[in-house]
């Protein structure tokens, strides 16, 4: 692959390398190059994300959003979507690398949602469903996507009440919510606990991961949905902000 523009170690090269130490396969890594290079390319225009450089991008979104595969969580086959995906994070990567995954990106940004249309087609990823709206009206009990995906997962969208809420109605019992989160979530994940329960998950795994070529370590918080969601939920978004369930009321 070409070298970086300081004469570094180019994107698809980094990124070869990084998947190979998540064991995963490296085929993706030209497809995830060119969409990097997008993503540069429009971010200098429009408010994507705050990740910038080619080490950056590709550590922290590819490597990162990858490393979910390791985790021991079975993906393969399933319809999954990704909750508040912004520029594809971590949908796309996970599509790429899998690409038996029956992928939905979801964002409540209609900017978003058009740079995400961009990206599939020039990556030629007609099957991925990006879906403009907001997760707490789609998956409300006789909204269109309620406990229809085998699987959500959601990355640096809100704290974990909140995400729940968000997430768990959108997925059919027996399937499976990631959240993705820093090591510091374990008050954000105690907090979490009964609205997990109301929300009819149960905690199935705490996973931390060393993000490749990064000081930093995540973590995968993997939430099986046991039962049905009560149609009480979710609530709409303001409701949910002002009073977390399970949680105190915020002023
Ligand atoms: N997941 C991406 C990542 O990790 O790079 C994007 C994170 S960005 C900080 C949060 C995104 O979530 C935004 O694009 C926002 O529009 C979207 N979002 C927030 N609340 C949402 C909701 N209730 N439904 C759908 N999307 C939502």
């Amino acid at each position: 692959s070409a070298p970086g523009p300081d004469g570094s170690e180019g994107i698809e090269a980094r990124l070869r390398r990084g998947l190979r130490s998540l064991g995963l396969p490296e085929d993706a890594a030209p497809s995830m190059a060119r969409y990097a290079a997008l993503l540069e390319e429009r971010n200098a225009v429009m408010d994507l994300t705050a990740v910038t450089g080619e080490a950056e991008i590709a550590s922290l979104h590819f490597l990162d959003s990858a490393a979910v595969l390791t985790a021991g969580i079975p993906l393969s086959e399933r319809s999954l979507i990704d909750v508040g995906s912004g520029a594809g994070f971590p949908g796309i990567p996970l599509r790429l690398i899998d690409p038996t995954i029956r992928l939905s990106l979801l964002d409540a940004r209609r900017k978003r949602v058009e740079f995400l249309d961009e990206v599939c087609a020039a990556l030629d990823l007609d099957d991925v469903i990006r879906i403009h709206g907001r997760a707490e009206e789609l998956g409300a009990s006789g909204g269109p996507y309620r406990e229809t995906f085998d699987g959500a997962v959601s990355r640096a969208v809100a704290s974990m009440p909140i995400l729940a809420e968000l997430c768990l109605p959108l997925v059919r019992t027996g399937g499976v919510f990631l959240a993705m989160k820093s090591v510091h979530c374990g008050d954000e994940l105690e907090q979490a606990r009964p609205a997990i329960g109301i929300l009819g998950g149960e905690i199935e795994r705490i996973w931390d991961y060393p993000v490749p070529d990064t000081e930093v370590v995540h973590r995968l918080i993997a939430i099986r949905k046991v039962c049905p969601t009560p149609d009480a939920y979710p609530r709409p978004f303001a409701r949910m902000k002002k009073r977390p369930l399970g949680g105190t009321v915020r002023r």
